[in-house]
């Protein structure tokens, strides 16, 4: 489990910024910043999409779902 949202938010500090990362889970996961195709009223807002695996080590996030048995 690493640790890099952690590291990196305290090496942005300085600079006023943070990662937008999930609140839930352990460790916190980096989310992937998304906008609106189309806006206006009536309009979906823009999904989330969070990383699987870490944006800065690589390291997968969580293990990988059991697989069914054959
Ligand atoms: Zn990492």
């Amino acid at each position: 489990m690493c640790e890099c949202i952690s590291k990196v938010n305290a090496d942005l500090k300085q600079h006023n910024t943070m990662l937008v990362f999930t609140l839930l889970g352990n460790p916190s996961r980096a989310v992937v910043d998304t906008m609106q195709v189309e806006t206006g009223r009536g309009k979906k807002k823009a999904a989330a999409v969070i990383a699987t695996f870490c944006p800065f080590c690589g390291e997968r996030y969580e293990a990988e779902p059991a697989k069914a048995a054959a």
